[in-house]
């Protein structure tokens, strides 16, 4: 005999012995195996020896050795930054760096360090940047800052780990001057409809020396120095750090690898 499908199994219940044991045939399974989940697979990689270390399947941008992944925003010519010791000091007369690669959404992570002994208050006090997606020339894009925030006042969505002029950190997690601090980062890029419209906002967690600061911050557009954020289209984009031109010492990088999640 041919099996009865379940629907008509279902209806023949119902009209048998009722609908409460139609309701109970399809109930909540029983069975663990019915809630299991087996394809695909995921994909086996091989973790850096400590978190901060880059994992097998991260595209390193900056380990110490050159600057070959990365050019000036301004003309797209090499990198005269200063190496020495395994990170990278900001010329502050040659202006904003960029990967020479594009991405979309990923992960990131990234090491800075305010030299012992920095000057200047406020803004003017270690400040620099990593552009999450740059843009365009000069400062265009949507910037985490970065900026000496141990003991320095300054407007709070300025500080170090806000979202420039948009999103304050949720604490100050700064450590002192002349001490490594890291950033982690998840950037859900922007999507823009074929004629420039908005479809879905950015979106940004970070981490600063591993504590939460920007938990799935919704962006407003791109981040400005002077007023409202605004989107504008883009697609993939370079990861930009900023050569900031106050008059205090220059910053440090190392250890920046991103892993693209597209
Ligand atoms: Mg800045």
């Amino acid at each position: 005999m041919k099996p009865l499908n379940p629907a008509l199994l279902a209806l023949l219940a119902t009209a048998i012995v009722g609908p409460a044991a139609a309701h109970a045939q399809s109930a909540e399974p029983t069975d663990p195996k019915a809630t299991e989940q087996w394809e695909p697979v995921p994909k086996v990689i091989t973790p850096g020896k400590q978190d901060a270390a880059p994992p097998s399947d991260a595209i390193v941008l900056f380990d110490g050795g050159d600057l070959s992944q990365w050019e000036m925003t301004k003309d797209g010519s090499p990198v005269h930054w200063k190496v020495q010791d395994g990170a990278m000091t900001v010329d502050k007369s040659s202006g904003n760096i960029q990967t020479k690669r594009h991405f979309r959404n990923y992960q990131l992570h990234l090491e800075w360090q305010v030299p012992k002994g920095i000057t200047g208050e406020g803004q003017a006090r270690g400040n620099s940047g990593l552009f999450l997606a740059s843009t365009g020339p000069g400062d265009a894009g949507y910037e985490v800052q970065i900026l000496d925030s141990f003991n320095n006042k300054t407007y709070v969505n300025g500080q170090a780990a806000s979202i420039y002029k948009q999103a304050a950190p949720l604490v100050n997690a700064m450590r002192p001057p002349g001490e490594w601090q890291s950033y982690d980062v998840v950037w859900t890029a922007p999507v823009f409809a074929a004629d420039g419209a908005l479809k879905s906002p950015g979106y940004v967690t970070v981490f600063h020396n591993g504590v939460l600061v920007q938990n799935h911050t919704q962006l407003a557009g791109e981040t400005f120095y002077i007023g409202k954020p605004k989107y504008k289209p883009y697609a993939d984009a370079p990861i930009k750090l900023q050569a900031h031109g106050d008059p205090s010492a220059a910053i440090s990088f190392r250890n920046i690898w991103v892993r693209p999640l597209d």
